[in-house]
């Protein structure tokens, strides 16, 4: 099948109430291979905001009073569509986002899949919770009303499509905002999706990291879903609390891999540097702090510079390309500063420089003998330097991998699986995978302990976080 793409459109509207939105003002889109603007998105104001969540509040009864069954059938239908332009998304989000055309191509099914699994398999019931004699107690479920909606640059249309649709199938409108350096492709998908739901269902505003205050605060909405930094997400909380909206909040993370002595340093290395280099390291994810026995430190350490060197970094669209840029200038000067931390405190033995040339590009780079001081191992890098720290006995390995504020996730890798289950049941994360990492179940609820985040996304207790439960309790006159 061939795919026809659209990629000369230059300037991407908003959505609100089913028509495009354009405005006086563009944000300028940068291509992070280039450095150069290659498309702009239109920029919201207050008014605008305001005028997105007077839609979503208009079109909410109705969307509300749909039967789930119907809602369904449109989940399919939006499938559907996203799945007939998808490599239009992915291309969009390689030239806005940096990620490789694989990497890209690997967004929007998720989110495919996702509207068919709700489709599918989740339903509202009421819940009997005690029905003896004549006492009957019933938990039911209703949606919350208009959903805010805020998505990273990092993943843009799966960490977005995530929060969409289960807040849409649960019955809510959403008024939702991408990250000033990625809105093409959430332009884009609000053009998609709204062919087929009704006007004022889903809307998205564009901003430059503008907008989130007056978004969060507004007394129209019921509910923020947030993903983003924890720095901001704690204004994200401050912000919403004036009107008590529902809340979640998916933040940032430092996760360990603990590399247990009975496996191979080399295979090891070989598993852990491809979940810590995805995307150039710019995934919450991601094992951004590696934690390997002394005995096999030097091997481990000698195999992921071989990884790391044999990395050919460059543009997304490039089909040799096995790392792209990184998103935007911030987060690029961001990695010089850990470069050059790695520099300072530790032995770099790969990478350690940026590419010469335009576009955000850094090397992958590998850090061996850096104490854990440092900001480098600190410090949530989210970026393609890593520290390899060496540990003598597993308590040390468990103390130093929990001695951070964040719980967003974590790897064990070992043979003996009752030993590394072990392990795995001491990291203070929300998630821990033994022997795989970032395998994702829709049933399974993704969620941050200690500053990695409040509630969670997917599985019950995600999908119950769409709709506000309430009891009646029954008996007879
Ligand atoms: P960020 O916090 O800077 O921005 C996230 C979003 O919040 C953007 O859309 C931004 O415009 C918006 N925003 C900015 N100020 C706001 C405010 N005051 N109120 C409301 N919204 C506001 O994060 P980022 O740099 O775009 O993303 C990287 C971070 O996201 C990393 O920390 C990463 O770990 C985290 N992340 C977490 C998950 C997860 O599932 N836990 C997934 C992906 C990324």
């Amino acid at each position: 099948m061939t795919t026809q793409l659209n990629m000369t459109q230059t300037l991407y509207p908003m959505v609100i109430d089913g028509e495009k939105v354009r405005t006086d003002r563009e944000i300028e889109v940068i291509n992070p291979a280039t450095g150069e603007v290659f498309a702009t998105a239109a920029w919201a104001d207050e008014a605008v905001l305001n005028d997105a969540v007077a839609a979503a509040q208009r079109a909410f009864p109705a969307w509300a009073a749909t039967p789930l069954s119907e809602r369904g059938s449109m989940m399919h239908k939006l499938a559907d569509a996203l799945e007939a332009r998808s490599e239009e998304i992915a291309h969009l989000i390689v030239m806005e986002q940096g990620q490789t055309l694989a990497e890209a191509r690997g967004e929007a099914p998720g989110g495919i899949a996702l509207l068919r699994y709700m489709a599918d398999n989740v339903t509202y019931a009421p819940v009997v919770l005690r029905s003896d004699g004549d006492k009957r107690i019933v938990e039911h479920r209703r949606p919350l009303g208009v959903a805010a909606l805020i998505a990273p640059w990092n993943v843009p249309i799966n960490l977005m499509l995530d929060k969409l649709v289960p807040a849409l199938f649960a019955g809510n409108t959403v008024v939702a905002k991408p990250a000033g350096t990625t809105p093409l492709s959430t332009c884009l998908l609000a053009e998609i999706f709204n062919e087929i739901l009704p006007p004022g269902v889903f809307n998205v505003i564009c901003d430059d990291n503008d907008l989130g205050d007056a978004l969060t605060s507004h007394p129209g909405i019921a509910k923020v879903g947030f993903t983003g930094s924890t720095a901001t997400g704690m204004k994200v909380m401050a912000s919403a609390s004036k009107t008590l909206k529902r809340l979640t909040l998916e933040l940032g993370g430092n996760d360990a891999a603990i590399v247990l002595d009975d496996v191979n340093p080399v295979e090891a290395a070989r598993r852990v540097f491809p979940v810590a280099m995805a995307n150039a390291g710019q995934i919450c994810l991601a094992a951004k702090r590696i934690f390997v026995p002394a005995g096999m430190y030097d091997e481990f350490c000698d195999e992921m510079a071989r990884l790391a060197d044999a990395t050919v970094v460059g543009d997304g669209m490039d089909p040799a390309t096995t790392m792209g840029p990184l998103q935007n200038a911030a987060q690029y000067k961001k990695a010089l500063g850990y470069l050059d931390d790695a520099r300072a405190s530790g032995t770099i033995i790969a990478g350690g420089e940026p590419v010469a040339g335009p576009g955000y590009f850094v090397r992958p780079t590998i850090v061996r003998d850096i104490p854990d001081t440092a900001r480098l191992v600190r410090e949530e890098q989210f970026c393609p330097v890593l520290p390899v720290l060496s540990y003598g006995d597993i308590d040390d390995a468990v103390e130093r991998a929990n001695s951070t504020e964040y719980g967003l996730g974590g790897t064990v890798w070992g043979r003996d699986l009752d030993r590394a289950f072990g392990v795995a049941m001491r990291l203070e994360t929300g998630t821990v995978w033994v022997n795989e990492h970032m395998v994702f179940d829709f049933g399974v609820t993704a969620r941050g302990a200690k500053f990695s985040g409040v509630g969670g996304e997917l599985g019950k207790e995600g999908f119950d976080a769409d709709t506000q439960a309430y009891v009646v309790e029954q008996t007879s006159w």
